[in-house]
């Protein structure tokens, strides 16, 4: 097998969202857009559903299609995008609420799905997404009105703590919002860490949930295992990869890694990362190729199958480092040809209860009390 693997921890993301969870009073919801931040929407949902997560964001209406087969009926499912021409029926057959952005896709949304559940985004100094004061002020008694189930914003600078637009938005989300009897949410992840002003009835992390910054008590969520394809001796003074960038100092041993920019693994990589055998780290060496890293193991004392990118010792914020990015980039740029593995050490128990259940009720039926089974 010459394919990256890429193992999604679901344990540890449950545990990133009770601890982000258990920093707040109010709801904490979760954010899949992008596919789950590159892990893949479904299965992020699903177990984030299981850990207690009630509600759901996406960015498009189409990325909730899969979030909903994960999660059931029960869970609200948001759009950021809001209600998009075209949308009406995805939203609908998929029971979707979208964020309503503007004075046209609240007139959309009233003409096409009356009496739909929808939400309300503000503009409260970002600039993105959202009505304005001036769009809000007249829109407020139609759209409020139509019972909206959420109120939001977003913040633009939630992961510089002391940046004056934290406060501002804050003050101006209250008052475009005060007195109106709506659940309301402004914190995603960096928001959450700001404090408890900024919570109100529902917060929004993302990358948090995923192990990025700005929650640095985050668990790491993903390994990545790039197989070497080979193995070679490389002569002082000799050179590897394209156009010559680092020459052997001394004699070599080169390992060749399928994996490369192609994989999101960025071409600017090259300097200042490791590939890990066990808690030995192995520079990067030469360019990063579409789909090869060649990496130095001379101080190795085995040929390993196999090494490691991402782990608790080199994080997605370390690479996001080194390529002049930021985690969430490195997240969701994760190479599509990875072969993905979720592991779950409570889903494993569980399995096995069930098993030991069922063994139980072919040999002795009765002896298990279905009720006590629940
Ligand atoms: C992406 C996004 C979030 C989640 O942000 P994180 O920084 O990943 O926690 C929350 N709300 C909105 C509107 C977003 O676009």
């Amino acid at each position: 097998m010459s394919t990256a693997h890429l193992t999604i921890d679901l344990d540890a993301l449950a545990d990133n969202w009770r601890a982000l969870d258990a920093r707040t009073k109010s709801e904490t919801a979760a954010v899949v857009k992008a596919n789950g931040y590159g892990l893949g929407a479904g299965r992020v949902a699903a177990h984030l559903a299981k850990a207690g997560a009630r509600s759901f964001f996406v960015a498009a209406a189409e990325e909730g299609v899969a979030v909903r087969k994960a999660v059931g009926p029960g869970p609200m499912i948001g759009v950021f995008s809001g209600h998009m021409e075209g949308d009406a029926a995805t939203l609908r057959a998929n029971a979707l609420t979208p964020m309503i952005n503007s004075v046209d896709q609240m007139l959309r949304h009233v003409e096409r799905l009356p009496g739909h559940r929808f939400g309300i985004q503000l503009d409260t100094g970002m600039n993105r997404l959202g009505l304005e004061p001036d769009d809000w002020a007249q829109l407020r008694e139609i759209a409020l009105g139509q019972n909206p189930v959420l109120i939001m914003s977003h913040l633009a600078c939630a992961d510089e703590p002391g940046h004056e637009m934290n406060q501002k938005q804050l003050r101006l989300f209250k008052e475009m919002t005060n007195g109106i009897d709506v659940r309301r949410s402004l914190a995603a992840t960096g928001g959450i860490l700001l404090g408890s002003e900024y919570h109100f009835d529902m917060c929004r992390p993302g990358v948090g949930l995923y192990g990025g910054e700005p929650f640095d008590e985050a668990k790491a969520v993903v390994t990545l295992d790039l197989p070497v394809i080979q193995v070679r001796d490389v002569a002082k003074g000799e050179t590897v990869g394209y156009s010559n960038t680092w020459t052997a100092s001394r004699p070599s041993r080169i390992a060749t890694v399928a994996a490369g920019y192609a994989d999101g693994l960025h071409r600017a990589l090259g300097r200042g990362i490791e590939l890990y055998a066990g808690k030995t780290a192995c520079p990067v060496v030469g360019r990063v190729s579409m789909d090869l890293i060649t990496v130095d193991i001379t101080d190795l004392d085995h040929e390993p199958d196999a090494l490691q990118m991402l782990n608790r010792l080199q994080t997605v914020d370390d690479l996001a480092e080194a390529a002049g990015t930021i985690g969430y980039e490195i997240l969701t740029s994760m190479g599509q040809r990875y072969r993905r593995t979720y592991v779950s050490r409570s889903e494993v128990v569980e399995r096995a209860v069930e098993s030991i259940r069922d063994k139980l009720r072919r040999v002795k039926p009765g002896l298990i009390s279905e009720s006590a089974a629940e």
